[in-house]
């Protein structure tokens, strides 16, 4: 059980509201709310698939987190990691499920224990945080999507990524990988700050404008129920869940402004805790040219499956890259057929490409397929 034994100064006001939106039967939304920690999970796959991993997820993290900084907030990500892989190897009908997840809580600040406190916030997939000061609206998280992946290498704009058919296709979420990167940031709290934390069925309807607007309006309740109930005026597509957090009771605001979210201590986490420079310092040069290697395949993926779909998609069997031929609808396909495969690992492929394939990438046609899954070959990561 976790231990929360800190006092914390900052208070924190918080409304939630969700809803299964108008085309999908089940929510696989989840929600969490404790006094000083808030979570939003967005489960996908399989027929239960989705709703167990972002309940699970939710779970495991409001357990483990213990109340104390950052790190142990990200640990808790990492602990929920875990758990929504072992359940999906225990119970084939949940293989392959996964889920985003993003998380703000009240952590000890830089100066440690009894010194200003800071908001952590967590993130991996594609739900999203943002921050509404007297400055305006931003998104302090970053999203882990393929769409997202093309707008920072300069592929997309972002206008042309909001509505883009592909952006529900992730490069990171817990569920796919052992030990996958986790994004956190530290943020000061400061009184009147509102903090939003919100599923894909929120911002797919819904521009930053508009957003920033009912953020903004009457209470916090108000807020959360006026947010979803205009997702669900918009067409209410997915399930959407928003989570409003207002800082009630901490330091004013500074004037003069406030550094921007890229540079408030903002970290990238992967496996057991690391924190030499050397390391940070040749994790990033990894991941950039790992990075800008997806984009150019993936750019290849997405200019394929823009043509008109002919019912064959890549997807995987039994851990190796196959094509199939079926029935697409949205996301899922029905009633595929193996056409041909089987001699590349799943799990030698780069994050962004693996996440795409679990995904199934559709395609025009078998040569197609083909060109497609020669490129994965020639990218497979440095191990
Ligand atoms: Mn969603």
């Amino acid at each position: 059980m976790a231990r929360r034994s800190r006092r914390r100064s900052t208070e924190l006001e918080a409304s939630s509201a969700t809803h299964v939106g108008h085309l999908r039967d089940v929510n696989q939304d989840d929600l969490a709310v404790t006094d000083h920690l808030f979570v939003v999970a967005d489960g996908m796959g399989g027929h239960r698939g989705g709703e167990v991993a972002s309940t699970l997820a939710t779970s495991v993290v409001v357990e483990d987190f213990d109340g104390t900084d950052r790190a142990a907030l990200v640990h808790a990500v990492r602990q929920a990691n875990r758990a929504v892989l072992e359940r999906a190897a225990a119970d084939t009908d949940l293989s392959g499920m996964g889920t985003t997840l993003c998380a703000l809580a009240v952590v000890d600040g830089p100066g440690g224990q009894g010194g200003p406190e800071a908001l952590a916030v967590v993130n991996i997939g594609d739900s999203r945080v943002y921050r509404l000061d007297a400055g305006g609206l931003i998104q302090v998280s970053d999203d882990h999507s393929l769409v997202a992946d093309l707008v920072r290498a300069g592929e997309l704009s972002a206008e042309e990524a909001a509505v883009h058919p592909q952006r529900n296709i992730l490069t990171r979420a817990l569920g796919i990988e052992v030990d996958p990167t986790i994004d956190s940031w530290e943020v000061s709290p400061a009184r009147g700050d509102r903090f939003l934390l919100c599923s894909d069925g929120l911002f797919n309807e819904l521009g930053d404008m508009r957003i920033a607007e009912l953020l903004g309006d009457g209470s916090v309740h108000e807020a959360a129920s006026r947010l979803v109930a205009e997702a669900l005026d918009e067409g209410g597509h997915d399930n959407v869940s928003v989570l409003v957090v207002e800082v009630v009771n901490g330091p004013e605001l500074p004037s003069g402004g406030r550094p921007p979210i890229s540079v408030v201590r903002s970290e990238r986490a992967t496996g057991p805790v690391r924190s030499q420079a050397v390391d940070l310092d040749e994790r990033t040069t990894l991941r950039t040219s790992v990075g800008v290697v997806s984009a150019i395949v993936l750019a290849a993926v997405l200019v394929f499956s823009l043509y008109a779909r002919q019912g064959l998609f890549i997807g995987h069997d039994q851990g190796d890259v196959a094509v199939f031929r079926g029935r697409p609808s949205g996301i899922l396909w029905f009633d595929p057929v193996f056409v041909e495969g089987g001699d590349l690992r799943v799990a030698l492929l780069d994050d962004s490409t693996r996440a795409a394939v679990l995904e199934t990438i559709p395609v025009g046609t078998l040569d197609e397929a083909r060109r497609l899954i020669e490129g994965f070959r020639a990218h497979l990561r440095d191990r």
